[in-house]
């Protein structure tokens, strides 16, 4: 089992759940963050440190957010490591309030 990035997350990327992850295994993309699966050790700690509740284990996750199971594996390989949380964009707080945006993710 691993924790997963989803949906929410896109375009909104506060970066709070990097920091208290113990293994470093979030990677950032242009416009979303994803958790590799291979390091990803299960404590639950980023989920409640996540603002949009973006952060499922692979266990519950949505049969609508399922093919990010995939996308985190995927892009996780080419994506680098954060570690530090940065500033957000400026327009996160609107796009954390929308759903629908899969189309969006730049990889
Ligand atoms: S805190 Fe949530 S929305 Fe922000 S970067 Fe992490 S997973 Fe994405
Ligand atoms: S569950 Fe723990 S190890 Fe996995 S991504 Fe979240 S903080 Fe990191």
């Amino acid at each position: 089992m691993a924790f997963v990035v989803t949906e929410k997350c896109i375009k909104c990327k506060y970066t709070d759940c990097v920091e208290v992850c113990p293994v470093d295994c979030f990677h950032e993309g242009p416009n979303f963050l994803v958790i590799n699966p291979e390091e990803c050790i299960d404590c639950n700690l980023c989920v409640d440190h996540c603002p949009v509740e973006a952060i499922y284990s692979e266990d519950d996750l949505p049969d609508e957010q399922h093919e990010f199971l995939e996308i985190n594996r995927r892009l996780s390989k080419k994506w680098p490591i954060i570690n530090e949380k940065k500033d957000a964009p400026n327009d996160a707080d609107e796009w954390a309030k929308k759903d629908n945006k899969k189309e969006l993710l730049e990889e």
